[in-house]
């Protein structure tokens, strides 16, 4: 029996009509939640993945279940993005892009790729949706309000991005995204731009160095907590499955964007340390360590216009997150223990 709040998400995915979504990015973390979604739906899904930081395990439970349909298609978006033909000849409804490698560990030792996945891999996904005549919803972040001067980040903010800093390349990437796909809606594609904010749960990758998977997986395994700088910085932290209820409701939606989804509870990375200390019931210290270069003082999302026009919120308290992503961690840490 599904929830009020799941039901509600069916009802508004049924009046879009869509019959077949294409996910690029669907075996990473947040991808693979987008498909399970979907699916749920009723929506068949073809998911387009280099597993360049994702795998395929993330999307194995999804393989032959019973309903729509899913397909895992292994391709480089930046190379183009291959359609199985019985796809192609009954068409596609909606895109949603979400390729790109995505945490600063990743996108750090992938520099060039990622600029690809956010420049060819957007214009390649552009071109699909354009083909179609599908809706197109662009996965941005955040980032793209660099080192915020203005706080919270309204969407009318433009940031505060060091263009040549190493950061740039997640960064500068996403803005020529949102460039390239506002160019491609300015010639007619129903396009429109979720800038996502720190996003957390299970299948996000253990040892991709974000700060919720690290402090989790050093706290179960009794090692320092490693809290960059002093820890006074502030994110805000949103549970996975609410995140992707934004992303499915502004994709169902009219609306241009772009549109920030996250959660509007803020807190610095000391609090945070304590909280998952609190929930493994862990004595481990904190070992501070060099912040990185450009790392954003303040993070928080301005959540009105997600509100106003998609009625819309996340209704997951962190701390509810957190203790699912324990046990989900504390699961991965037994299957493959750190450093194997
Ligand atoms: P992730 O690394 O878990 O997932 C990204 C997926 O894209 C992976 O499966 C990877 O293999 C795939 N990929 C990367 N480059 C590709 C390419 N060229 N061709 C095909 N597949 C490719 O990251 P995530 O956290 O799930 O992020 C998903 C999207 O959401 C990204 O676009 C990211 O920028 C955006 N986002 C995420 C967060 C967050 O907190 N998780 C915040 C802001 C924005
Ligand atoms: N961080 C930390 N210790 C870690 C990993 C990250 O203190 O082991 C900090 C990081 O410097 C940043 C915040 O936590 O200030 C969030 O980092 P993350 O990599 O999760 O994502 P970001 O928001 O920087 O993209």
């Amino acid at each position: 029996m599904p929830t009020a709040t799941a039901q509600a998400l069916v009802d508004v995915v049924r009046a879009t009509g869509w019959r077949t979504a294409v996910v690029t990015g669907g075996a990473g973390f947040v991808g693979s939640w987008l498909c399970e979604q979907l699916l749920a739906c009723g929506v068949q899904v073809v998911c387009v993945d280099s597993f360049l930081t994702g795998s395929p395990r993330n999307v194995e439970h999804l393989v032959g279940q019973d309903g729509p349909g899913f397909t895992l298609v292994e391709a480089d978006v930046a190379d183009g993005i291959p359609l199985p033909r019985s796809v192609s000849d009954a068409g596609v409804d909606v895109v949603f892009h979400l390729a790109s490698p995505a945490s600063p560990v990743h996108y750090l030792a992938l520099p060039l790729q990622t600029l690809r996945a956010g420049s060819h891999g957007t214009e390649n996904a552009l071109l699909l949706a354009a083909e179609h005549g599908a809706r197109f919803l662009l996965a941005s972040t955040s980032e793209v309000y660099g080192d915020p001067l203005v706080h919270p980040q309204p969407e009318h903010y433009w940031g505060n991005v060091n263009p040549i800093g190493p950061r740039s390349v997640y960064d500068e990437s996403k803005r020529f995204a949102e460039a390239v796909t506002s160019a491609y809606r300015r010639q007619g594609v129903d396009a429109t731009i979720a800038r996502i904010f720190n996003t957390f749960g299970p299948r996000m990758a253990v040892d991709d160095g974000r700060v919720v998977s690290t402090f989790v997986a050093q706290a179960l395994a009794g090692e320092p907590l490693t809290v960059a700088g002093d820890g006074s910085q502030t994110r805000s932290l949103c549970w996975v499955e609410d995140t992707v209820e934004g992303l499915v409701r502004l994709a169902a939606s009219g609306h241009a964007g772009p549109v920030n989804i996250g959660n509007d509870v803020e807190t610095t990375v000391l609090e945070l340390a304590d909280t998952v200390r609190e929930l493994t019931d862990s004595t481990s210290p904190l070992r501070f360590v060099d912040l990185p270069e450009d790392d954003p003082r303040v993070r928080r999302p301005d959540l009105t216009v997600a509100r106003r026009d998609l009625g819309w919120s996340p209704g997951t308290p962190a701390r509810v997150g957190l203790e699912r992503t324990v046990a989900w961690v504390s699961r991965e840490l037994q299957r493959v223990p750190a450093g194997a």
